[in-house]
This record gives structure tokens, C-alpha cells and sequence, in this order.
């Protein structure tokens, strides 16, 4: 929720407004011949198509502020999310990249899963010495194969990682 920003909530509020607006008010007002749908299904359509809109507000936020922190364009998939029938949403969360980081040592721009920098070999994260897969902080022997993890000389500041 905190990646969603303040602008996208309004106009979420603003776009479901104005599409109820349209089909409650500026429709019925144009259309001389009343809809042949029952009252209740003609109110949840229109209901349903003003969470539609407002969704897609909150998606674009949302986008705005995921998609620059995994490297893909925001521009870019703000336009494809208010394609018709959600296509656009799903795609982006089928093929969004991970989350970068930076490296504290060069500042090269990493994914949570690397051990090692690959401009300067800083060690990002704790890994175990004999199979090198990842281990936690607080781990005295790996998961994976059992190494005693002490024997490793891990530095000291891998401390901070959460692991
Ligand atoms: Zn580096
Ligand atoms: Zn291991």
C-alpha cells in the first residue's frame, strides 16, 4: 500500500465518481429508449465499471513507483495497464524484473538474490562457504549441506543484512 501514491488515490476517487456521473446522469439523458436490463444488474454494471477505472488510477500509482526500482520503463507500462480488460496489469506482474539494489561498495545496480557484486566482488549477502547457496544471519550451519558456517570468516558487517 505505501507504494501507492496520494495522486492515484484521488484520481481513483475522481475516476469512479465520473463514471458513475456518466452513467447515472449524462447517459440516461441521451438515451431516450430505457435499457432493457433488470434496475439491479444495470446498477451493478455500472458500479463495476467504476471500480474498473478507479483500479486502473491505483494501478498507474502503483506502477509509477514499483517499476523504476526493477529498471523497466514506468512510462511505459502506465499506458499498458489502461488497456482494455486488464491485460496490461497482468503482463506486468508476469514479467516485471526483480527489485535492484545498490552495491555499497561501487553503487552497481544488483538483484536481492546476488552473493557477490559483480563489479567488485563486495559480498552483498551471507552464503554458504562449501555449497555457496544463500544462508541467514543468524544460521550456525547450512541449511543446505550442513557446513559449520563459523569456519567461513564472514564479514563482520554481513551482520546488518537481514540475510
Ligand atoms: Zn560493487
Ligand atoms: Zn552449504
Amino acid at each position: 500500500m505505501h507504494l501507492i501514491p496520494r495522486w492515484s488515490m484521488l484520481g481513483a476517487l475522481i475516476a469512479f465518481a465520473l463514471t458513475e456521473y456518466y452513467f447515472l446522469v449524462v447517459l440516461p439523458m441521451h438515451n431516450h429508449h430505457p435499457s432493457a436490463l433488470p434496475v439491479a444488474l444495470h446498477f451493478y454494471l455500472v458500479l463495476s465499471w467504476g471500480a474498473l477505472a478507479a483500479v486502473s488510477m491505483l494501478m498507474m500509482g502503483y506502477i509509477s513507483n514499483d517499476a523504476p526500482r526493477r529498471g523497466m520503463s514506468a512510462r511505459l507500462w502506465m499506458v499498458c495497464v489502461v488497456m482494455p480488460g486488464g491485460i496490461g496489469a497482468v503482463l506486468y506482474f508476469l514479467l516485471r524484473q526483480p527489485i535492484l539494489t545498490s552495491c555499497p561498495s561501487c553503487g552497481t545496480r544488483i538483484t536481492g538474490n546476488y552473493h557477490f557484486c559483480p563489479q567488485c566482488a563486495y559480498q552483498v549477502s551471507a552464503s554458504c562457504g562449501n555449497c555457496y547457496r544463500t544462508t541467514s544471519i543468524t544460521d550456525l550451519f547450512c541449511t543446505h549441506c550442513g557446513h559449520d558456517l563459523a569456519s567461513d570468516h564472514r564479514p563482520a558487517r554481513l551482520q546488518a543484512f537481514p540475510g
